[in-house]
């Protein structure tokens, strides 16, 4: 490993840490892939005087965004105006039936690079294919956690499979510096048989890697969880077996019933919440306050590009700050610091990793983003003192295009709105000729084939 030592330092650091305390004038040393020092630059300057040292000025330095949900697809506008399930049947499922691995992989080069570049460290990626997207994260710098999506059912054999997850944990789960991590992926209970469930929580267990799915997302899962089971889609969940201590994270929550809220703090499960998508697929404002109130750890999610239509977590602390307010229409739901947490230490603990990432404190990963704080939308830029605005302006006024400098595990990957470890045009003209061969063997399979996907609800 690179040992080298950065001392980077801004007009402010804002570490994350309890009780959110922001440095004015101050410093973070890194040496090789870990954080040694946080504090005021004139101290911190003094134990490293051989380190390279980067001065960000009017710009504060804080942890790297978790963006705990994202697909790394390529169909962006292309899937518009449908609910969720009509939009699965139509477009979503009939793209996995034609897709090729080299299509997947292609998708992950450009989404990890968009990613990078707007700040976010560490990404839960459910995808296809995901040798290839390892690749794309082991050489650009991003952290993953890899989650195939897996159908296990009559009906879904056109996804990944159980096999294919068990063959990506063994080649991949804790290579690049344990920056890359698989665990299991279930695409929804609805695609999966009882027996492949026990499978997949075995399979947890075997290697001790999490579990991810997605659940409660639209309303119409309540009456067929009734239907299947004869109670409630997380009940459903309990008694699959699917809920555990182990590390589960659920992507939506958006319809609970209290009863639910409960199972979700008794297994310690972690939430990745996607306003943007909930609101653009029509599927519903999920109850965050109260979440975060029970103690469950909630993350921040971007959800696909086909249902954002962005990878840009900035905007999403935005959307989730608004649909909060909106949902309770209360201008004091959910504090800016509370949605800070969320994109980064809340996110980091929803995936089971808060020990490592998610702050900045001395032992932690090296995973830093430097935002400006010098253009017109970030002005005035108080630091400290009774009108400190540094947080709202992070979350209500801050782009993703403010990044100044992204750091993975101390290596600085993104830096001025450049990829330095990737191609990013190359991505670009991938992605142009891929997603348009893939729709094209879309159109041909869907001309043949009645319907698209064969439809849970
Ligand atoms: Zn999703």
């Amino acid at each position: 490993m690179d040992m080298s030592q950065y001392l980077l330092t801004a007009d402010a650091v804002l570490t994350m840490a309890p009780g959110h305390p922001v440095i004015a004038k101050g410093a973070v040393l890194t040496k090789g892939d870990k954080i040694i020092a946080v504090g005021a630059a004139a101290d911190v300057e003094r134990m490293a005087p051989a380190a390279k040292s980067k001065d960000f000025g009017k710009a504060v330095l804080m942890p790297g965004l978790v963006n705990a949900h994202m697909h790394s697809g390529f169909l962006r506008g292309t899937a518009e105006g449908l609910p969720l399930w009509d939009w699965l049947r139509l477009y979503i499922d009939p793209m996995h039936r034609v897709l090729a691995p080299g299509d997947a992989e292609a998708s992950s080069w450009l989404c990890y690079g968009e990613s990078l570049l707007a700040g976010t460290t560490t990404a839960v990626d459910m995808w296809r294919y995901m040798a290839g997207s390892a690749r794309a994260a082991e050489k650009l710098g991003l952290r993953v956690v890899m989650v195939p999506y897996v159908g296990e059912a009559a009906g879904f054999d056109y996804f990944d499979t159980l096999d294919d997850n068990e063959t990506l944990i063994r080649d991949w789960h804790g290579a690049a510096n344990g920056r890359i991590n698989v665990w299991v992926g279930v695409e929804h209970q609805f695609y999966f048989t009882p027996e492949a469930c026990r499978r997949a929580v075995a399979m947890c267990d075997t290697y001790g890697v999490g579990l991810h799915t997605h659940s409660n997302e639209s309303q119409v899962e309540i009456p067929e969880a009734r239907k299947r089971h004869g109670m409630l889609p997380m009940q459903a969940l309990e008694k699959l077996g699917l809920l555990s201590p182990r590390t589960v994270l659920l992507a939506h929550c958006v319809w609970l019933d209290p009863l639910e809220i409960e199972l979700l703090q008794k297994y310690n499960v972690g939430v990745a919440h996607n306003p943007t998508s909930n609101m653009k697929l029509a599927s519903g404002a999920a109850p965050v306050e109260a979440l975060i109130a029970a103690g469950i750890a909630v993350g921040i999610g971007s959800d696909g590009e086909k249902e954002n239509n962005n990878l840009d977590i900035f905007e999403e602390m935005k959307v989730v700050s608004l649909l909060a307010k909106f949902r309770a229409m209360r201008a004091d739901a959910l504090d800016s610091w509370d949605i800070l947490r969320s994109a980064t230490i809340e996110g980091a603990r929803a995936i089971g990793m808060a020990e490592r990432i998610g702050s900045l404190e001395p032992g932690k990963q090296a995973d830093i983003i430097a935002v400006r704080g010098d253009n017109a939308h970030m002005t005035p830029f108080i630091v400290e003192g009774p009108f400190q605005n540094l947080h709202h302006n992070l979350v209500h006024a801050a782009q993703s295009g403010d990044v100044a400098m992204t750091m993975v595990d101390g290596a600085i990957v993104a830096e001025n709105g450049v990829l330095l470890t990737g191609d990013m045009p190359a991505y670009i003209d991938a992605i142009e000729r891929v997603s348009r061969e893939v729709i094209a063997r879309r159109s041909a399979w869907l001309a043949k084939n009645t319907g698209g996907a064969h439809s849970p609800v």
